[in-house]
């Protein structure tokens, strides 16, 4: 199992969960489940709609989840999971996390140390629903090869 995105999108990604610090920041993946690996094409960002603790909570409304369905499905893409941050604490899913998680879903955990993105992990609930297994997170380079054009301003192919 693994989940996969592009470069771009895993900075998008972190760039929403430290804005949100020292709160939660949450949000869905949204992609393409093609059996054992994910590949995500979109993020959609949520305001955490926790009144209490957001500061190690996070709560997506059912009405936030339905419109991101729906414009996933208007793109020919689906839900494929969940992403928020753990304000400086470990990129491992909680007790709370653990109690509210859906099967099928990846659940992509950021940890967020002073205001940085430090550490991604996803996983996914075991069968039994007794506990979190992790997949394989992968950070795919950008589709476009342009962006792969080593440029002079970034020190030039040999450095000199
Ligand atoms: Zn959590």
């Amino acid at each position: 199992m693994s989940l996969r995105l592009r470069a771009s999108l895993a900075v998008e990604i972190h760039a929403e969960l430290c804005r949100a610090y020292p709160e939660e920041g949450c949000g869905v993946l949204v992609g393409r489940d093609l059996g054992g690996a994910r590949e995500v094409e979109r993020a959609i960002p949520f305001e955490n709609r926790r009144e209490d603790s957001r500061h190690n909570r996070y709560l997506i409304a059912p009405e936030q989840f339905l419109a991101a369905e729906k414009e996933a499905r208007a793109a020919g893409l689906d839900v494929v999971g969940f992403f928020h941050s753990h304000p400086d604490h470990p990129a491992r899913p909680s007790a709370f996390d653990l109690e509210n998680a859906w099967p099928f879903y990846s659940y992509l955990i950021v940890s967020v140390e002073r205001g940085r993105a430090a550490d991604s992990r996803s996983w996914r609930l075991a069968e039994d629903r007794s506990a979190f297994e992790p997949e394989t997170l992968e950070i795919l380079p950008e589709a476009d090869p342009l962006a792969r054009v080593p440029s002079p301003a970034r020190g030039g192919v040999d450095g000199r």
